[in-house]
């Protein structure tokens, strides 16, 4: 028999949480304790989730929660995220998503509280981002987040939480994590820009319908 036996596409789903939360760690997205990933196997009833009160540049598999899409723990030994209700909104409002990531990005929330809306200024933010919509301020972990991002995330891969931090949603974890990564880039590179210029310069109107029509946005 083979010692290299094949991991169960739960298993290596798993893996996968824990790997994106190290590199969005690393990254500077997510702190030793703020930001969570979530994941399912695609039309599955229930989801793998981060712990909550735990080191998240270390995680490993068996520190995951499942949960159901009521947001109820169905396996697993530690507290769940506190955000796992809006996680279990969006699986429910949003069959097309498998993979919800939520960070503290600085300068997307930052460029939200100031009122500057993120613009599509490099071909990446308008194929991957296309609309980033504001969510309004709710106490984290409450219901009354998760039926406001239940709202806001009809036709959304972007989102960003007033005083808070950003989700970004995908049929995978990498179009995820891709989400919350060029969101970050995008508002600090809009943020640069603003600060040196009054006017920046956008990509000309012609070139963003060529894009559009190019990658479907
Ligand atoms: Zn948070």
């Amino acid at each position: 028999m083979s010692e290299f036996l094949p991991l169960s596409s739960e298993e290596e789903l798993k893996g996968e949480i824990c790997e994106t939360m190290r590199r969005l760690f690393n990254r500077g997205l997510i702190s030793a304790l703020g930001g969570n990933v979530s994941a399912r196997i695609p039309g599955a009833k229930e989801f793998w989730i981060t712990p909550s009160g735990v080191f998240k540049g270390e995680l490993k598999p068996e520190d995951l929660l499942k949960a159901d899409l009521d947001g109820r723990v169905i396996e697993g030994f530690l507290r769940p995220s506190v955000e796992t209700p809006f996680h279990a909104m969006i699986y429910r409002k949003r069959a097309d998503v498998n993979a919800v990531v939520h960070c503290h990005n600085p300068f997307a929330t930052g460029l939200a509280l100031a009122g500057i809306p993120i613009q599509p200024i490099t071909v990446e933010a308008a194929v991957v981002l296309r609309k980033v919509r504001v969510v309004p301020w709710a106490f984290p972990g409450t219901d009354a987040l998760a039926n406001l991002v239940g709202e806001y995330i009809e036709g959304a891969r972007a989102l960003i939480l007033m005083n808070h931090g950003v989700i970004g949603v995908g049929s995978n974890l990498l179009e995820a994590e891709a989400i919350v990564e060029t969101l970050e880039e995008v508002a600090m590179t809009q943020f640069v820009a603003s600060v040196l210029k009054r006017e920046i310069p956008l990509i000309p109107r012609e070139d963003m319908e060529l894009i559009e029509k190019l990658y479907k946005v």
